[in-house]
């Protein structure tokens, strides 16, 4: 986009609040990152949603999943720095193998994901991988990063057209990400993402007194179901997730730091 006049007053300044506000860092990675939502206000949707899919979905009673997740989730539940946790884990009736964990620690388990996980160590592997993306606070950085498109098409929107009112656009954005809880459903995470999940996950189940070594395990029980399920049967979950390849490349290579913090 060519800009041809400097940015108008208000909007520039609106921007820079924004980011200057917004800027952290991810505990034990140290990437910077920008939000817009703090964490206060992350757990209280989590909440919220939480209960929500408990209405909505049919929880399962099965006793040997339950006592697993239970299990697994309060050991890992105090390695774990999730801001303002009110520490929930339940398992869902749902064949797809996947998982799920929303702001304020209240993590979704499907009965279709034992047949892959096999053990405790893999179950804490899918565990610590999905709460890795809330403590990196990822969905709030990929609705900040569509926030930042959104107020770049505004500033270049105006540029063009003078008449038009500058902060608009960019607050209904916000307004409509907010209200709607959209960004707890994010359907693509980036690589970056992904394996910065990996990673922490890692150490969070070395913390929690788990091999880590048996994520890497647990990721390629994974790729050997994608290839015998592929095509259509793909759940978003996985069709989501980096290369196999790269993942488990990329976890062995970070593998000697999470051994520093294994006690067996
Ligand atoms: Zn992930």
């Amino acid at each position: 986009m060519r800009q041809t006049s400097p940015l108008p007053y208000p909007l520039s300044l609106l921007l820079a609040g924004l980011i200057a506000v917004a800027c952290t860092t991810v505990p034990d990675t140290g990437r910077q990152q920008f939000n817009v939502l703090n964490p206060g206000e992350e757990a209280r949707l989590g909440f919220t949603e939480f209960e929500k899919m408990k209405q909505s979905k049919a929880v399962s009673r099965n006793p040997a999943y339950n006592a697993a997740v239970q299990r697994v989730g309060s050991r890992l539940s105090q390695v774990m720095p999730v801001p303002n946790a009110q520490w929930e884990f339940v398992v869902f009736e749902d064949p797809t193998p996947n998982a799920f964990a929303l702001p304020g620690g209240k993590v979704g388990v499907h009965t279709g994901l034992f047949q892959i996980t096999q053990d405790d160590a893999g179950l804490a592997a899918v565990i610590g991988h999905e709460v890795a993306h809330v403590v990196a606070r990822h969905s709030g950085e990929r609705m900040t990063q569509g926030l930042a498109s959104a107020a770049t098409a505004a500033i270049a929107s105006e540029v063009l057209r003078r008449n038009t009112d500058m902060g608009t656009a960019g607050q209904a954005a916000t307004t409509a990400a907010i209200g709607g809880a959209a960004f707890l459903h994010v359907q693509r995470f980036s690589r970056q993402q992904e394996l910065e999940a990996d990673q922490l996950g890692a150490l969070y189940m070395a913390r929690a007194g788990y091999d880590p070594r048996q994520a890497i395990e647990l990721w390629k029980r994974f790729a050997a179901w994608r290839q015998q399920n592929g095509g259509s049967q793909m759940p978003a979950f996985l069709s989501t997730h980096p290369l196999d390849d790269v993942r488990i490349a990329e976890l062995e290579r970070f593998m000697p730091r999470a051994l520093t913090e294994f006690r067996g």
